[in-house]
């Protein structure tokens, strides 16, 4: 593309004409343009939809970018087959909301179809901005993804929790608990929400500014027992949902003196949970057996060196929602009947593995690769396929699969989550 263009004569032309051309075109000139086209050719040329004795080029109008980070939608390997639906959905091609003090966009129904038990949120708050007060129907998990944040929850006891979360730390939520989510210094946060429901929204969140708007202010005076002018100024909740605010004090002197505190901690640091590692890259678990408070979503967060991949398994009690935190990926997916197909991902994606089905998650990139994977259960649980032949009698699995007693012998007896060991 870069070779078919013209270079430009314009010593010839008239004055004009130079002119009338700078007025139509007041924004086109050739220094951005030209680096752009430098940047493409660095790239390799784009690959056709072809294996040998399959497929065509593809001269018709593409997107490049997205078929380059898609190759194993565009170039399927051989062994996919059958109709599976969509497991990947980018917060890149979400709907963004803007707000004073922040923005958020979701991942629900909507978006993947196929994600009927768990939603998606990416949030972020300004230094000081605050989440309003609100709850839900659903259990909220988070992972937080850059800078800090306080939190606070009450019980239905009325004990109080409130804390300060930074990278890699979470907080749950259970359902219909009242909540609130801070920005602090320096530069606020940005956070993962997981729901136990695909249909969850953040925008049918009971929000405390809306119940009050839609009180009588006769009602609210005598719950209170103060004047009915006290609640005359509470803002529209269409300004609030996020709004700006200062940061707030240290958090010991943030806590409100004779609030009991609740037994359970509603924060968790997963980054501080020793990890299962191997070789190649390292996972840790959180669920209620470690949170106890997480009693509706478990948690994996996974690490996976380059040339590495989270081994084949499955899991034997529910679906999977993935965020793909840092890397590049390739997952594939088996969903039985001679159905398989394969996504790519990359940081902001969202996967999705309904219940049971195998998958391999492989780091086809040249750095590490993060995800998270979050379950609608109270406990983690997966079946690994090595260690399921490693532990059945090996003439079995000879004969199930025509090898030989050599590759049998290769299989191993122990769990390891990712792979080479
Ligand atoms: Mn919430
Ligand atoms: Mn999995």
């Amino acid at each position: 593309m870069t070779a078919a263009r013209k270079p430009r004569k314009r010593a010839s032309k008239k004055r004009s004409t130079i002119l009338a051309k700078a007025v139509r075109q007041p924004t086109r000139k050739s220094a951005p343009v030209s680096k752009v086209h430098a940047a493409n050719d660095k790239l390799p040329p784009p690959r056709q939809p072809m294996r040998p004795r399959r497929g065509g080029t593809d001269p018709g109008p593409r997107n490049i970018t997205l078929d380059r980070q898609n190759p194993d939608l565009f170039i399927p390997p051989k062994t996919d087959a059958g109709i599976l639906p969509n497991l990947r959905f980018s917060f890149a091609d979400a709907h963004m909301r803007l707000e004073r003090g922040g923005w958020t966009r979701e991942i629900t129904m909507r978006e993947l179809p196929i994600s009927t038990n768990m939603a998606g949120v990416d949030m972020r708050l300004n230094a000081g901005a605050i989440r309003e007060m609100h709850w839900h129907k659903e259990a909220e998990w988070a992972y937080m993804l850059y800078g800090r944040a306080r939190i606070t929850i009450i019980d239905a006891q009325g004990r109080m929790f409130i804390n300060d979360l930074g990278v890699g730390d979470l907080w749950y939520f259970p359902p219909g608990l009242p909540h609130s989510i801070q920005g602090l210094g320096p530069d606020g946060c940005e956070f993962l929400l997981v729901f136990d429901d695909g249909s969850f929204s953040e925008d049918n969140t009971f929000l405390l500014s809306d119940w009050v708007k839609h009180t009588p202010p006769e009602v609210m005076a005598k719950n209170f027992g103060v004047p009915a002018k006290s609640f005359a100024r509470v803002p529209d909740p269409d300004q609030l949902y996020i709004f700006a605010g200062k940061v707030p004090p240290p958090l010991n002197r943030d806590r409100v003196k004779g609030a009991i505190p609740t037994p359970l901690a509603y924060t968790h640091k997963m980054m501080a949970q020793k990890p299962i590692k191997t070789k190649s890259g390292a996972v840790r678990i959180t669920d209620s057996s470690n949170f106890p408070v997480a009693t509706a979503i478990a948690a994996a967060l996974v690490e996976v060196e380059p040339g590495g991949m989270r081994e084949l398994h499955w899991h034997p009690n529910t679906d999977e929602w993935q965020y793909y935190i840092e890397g590049e990926a390739r997952m594939g997916v088996f969903g039985s009947t001679r159905n398989a197909r394969t996504f790519d991902f990359r940081a902001g994606d969202v996967g999705y593995v309904p219940f049971a089905m195998g998958h391999y998650v492989e780091n086809t990139g040249s750095g590490p690769l993060r995800f998270l994977e979050m379950f609608k259960s109270a406990h983690y649980a997966d079946v690994s396929l090595n260690q399921w032949l490693a532990l059945t009698p090996p003439e079995l699995v000879e004969a199930s699969l025509n090898i030989d007693g050599k590759t049998v012998k290769a299989l191993r007896k122990t769990k390891a989550p990712v792979v080479p060991v």
